[in-house]
């Protein structure tokens, strides 16, 4: 696709906005947008606006390519000693008993059914329990590789080591490296919410600051890991808190560049206790991915999770700066459907992801979490999708 004949037409379209035009010919010449702009944007830029300036910004870094990776998540845990108001998924300690609680065994178990299975991740997240501690997760970390070595192990968030350290007396960097040293290869992008504290204090009072959680993944970037980092938008959060949010991602990817990609994640408001908040509309979640594609220049992907927003946004948004849809999942995972998520069930088959790629005229590319390419399905055809072949039929006489 050549997005420069639109940008071009938006640059030379006399009837537009100057200060529209002037950001337009920022993300032309390359330049980087500041706060004010980023609020404009959300303020001002419609729909198709945004839409030419992310996929401009998507062409130019990704081209067509469409990612995906073959993955699993094990959520240890439902219950939760923190007390998220949007949070559909925890259960507090005192209602434990409508909640899991998982051991090592068990968690193993769930990696010992993808033996034969080609799938290169397992995503661990879920809530925090005293339990899963320090010397739990080393436990596990060193089984599941010592069982797989070649499973990427991309697990828990700020939210989980923040507690698990602070009750281990380590610091960030030596829990962080102490875990690496058993097995922990990367980390994944939740807890982060929205980091400016007048909305954190009101959606998420309890648990890290976006200090501790920005310091956690610097920490992580220093040992050599590769993180993600999300944002929770839609709820009672304005545009100037979005862009503080990612301004703050934007900062310390420059002082470290450990960051792959970022996720922003759609409030759902499904049995929380944010359920009169009303859930933005789809066009403002192509609009907020197509700003977050614009603002965050030093940031090489931009996911959108497609068992959060549907399969069909998932391909809209490919349009709006999106390059990664994350993975065939194998219904692993309850976060997003136990908030009102469409998927209820959340499995895709490679197939299935690389037709839905396919159908808006991308290309699909397996990653593994590192985003090196495991398979360009372009020109692949399915064995069951190859022409039919012809048979002799018998002959009667
Ligand atoms: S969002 Fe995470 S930290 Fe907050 S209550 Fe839910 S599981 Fe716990």
């Amino acid at each position: 696709m050549n997005f420069n004949n639109q940008i071009e037409i938006i640059l030379t379209d006399t009837t537009l906005d100057p200060n529209l035009k002037s950001i337009a010919q920022k993300v032309k010449n390359n330049q980087r947008i500041n706060f004010d702009e980023g609020v404009y944007l959300y303020e001002h830029g419609s729909l198709s606006y945004l839409g030419v300036l992310a996929n401009y910004i998507r062409n130019k870094k990704h081209g067509d390519l469409t990612y995906f990776n073959r993955n699993f998540h094990i959520e240890p845990t439902n219950v939760c000693v923190y007390d998220c108001k949007f949070c559909s998924y925890s259960r507090l300690i005192k209602e434990r008993e409508q909640g899991w609680e998982m051991d090592v065994d068990g968690m193993m178990e769930i990696v010992k059914k993808y033996d034969d299975e080609p799938v290169t991740e397992v995503h661990i997240t879920g809530g925090v329990v005293p339990k899963q501690n320090l010397d739990f997760y080393a436990d596990f970390f060193r089984k599941c590789k010592a069982h797989r070595p070649d499973l990427h192990i991309k697990g828990l968030t700020p939210v989980e080591y923040y507690y698990i350290f602070k009750k281990a007396k380590l610091s960030h960097y030596d829990g962080l490296k102490f875990l690496q040293e058993c097995g922990l290869d990367s980390m994944p992008g939740g807890g982060a919410e929205i980091f400016h504290p007048e909305v954190r204090e009101k959606i998420a009072h309890d648990k890290c600051t976006a200090e501790q959680w920005l310091d956690i993944h610097e920490q992580a970037h220093k040992l050599g890991m590769r993180t993600n980092a999300t944002m929770l938008y839609g709820h009672i959060e304005e545009f100037r808190h979005r862009v503080d949010h990612m301004e703050r991602l934007r900062l310390l990817q420059d002082k470290t560049f450990g960051f792959q990609t970022f996720i922003p994640l759609k409030f759902r408001n499904k049995e929380n206790q944010m359920s009169d908040v009303p859930e933005v509309s789809v066009i403002e979640d192509l609009r907020n991915y197509a700003v977050a594609r614009i603002y965050l220049d030093n940031f090489d992907h931009i996911k959108a999770y497609w068992a959060m927003i549907s399969r069909n946004t998932a391909q809209l948004s490919l349009n709006f700066g999106v390059d990664d849809i994350d993975g065939t999942l194998d219904d692993t995972t309850k976060i997003y459907s136990m908030a009102g998520a469409e998927e209820q069930n959340p499995a895709m088959s490679t197939k299935e992801l690389v037709k839905l790629i396919k159908e808006v005229g991308r290309k699909p590319i397996e990653r593994d979490t590192l985003y090196n390419v495991i398979n360009d399905y372009t020109d692949f055809v399915f064995e069951e999708d190859e022409k039919p072949k012809f048979y002799n039929l018998p002959v009667i006489n």
